[in-house]
C-alpha cells in the first residue's frame, strides 16, 4: 500500500506551485498526499488524473466540482 500519493513526483500542488502559501501547501500534503491510499484518492486532483489521464494545474485538492463539472470546464471529455 502506498503512503504518499503515486501522482506526487509530477504534481504541482505536491512540489510547490503554492508558493507563498506554504502553510497551505502543508495542509494539502498532510491531508491528501502523505495521508495514505485512502486519503489521497479522495483528492479531486488524483481522481481527475484517474478518470481524464490529467489534470488542471490549478485545480485543488479539495475543489468542490464534482468530475463531471471538472471535465467540463477544463474540457478533459
Ligand atoms: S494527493 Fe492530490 S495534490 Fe497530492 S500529490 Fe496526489 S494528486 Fe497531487
Amino acid at each position: 500500500m502506498n503512503l504518499v500519493c503515486t501522482n506526487s513526483p509530477k504534481c504541482p500542488i505536491f512540489n510547490g506551485i503554492l508558493a507563498g502559501k506554504e502553510y497551505t501547501a502543508s495542509v494539502y500534503r498532510k491531508k491528501y498526499c502523505e495521508g495514505g491510499e485512502a486519503a489521497f484518492k479522495t483528492c479531486k486532483r488524483y481522481m481527475a488524473n484517474e478518470k481524464f489521464g490529467s489534470c488542471p494545474p490549478n485545480l485543488l485538492p479539495n475543489s468542490s466540482l464534482s468530475l463531471g463539472e471538472i471535465g467540463v470546464r477544463y474540457n478533459l471529455l
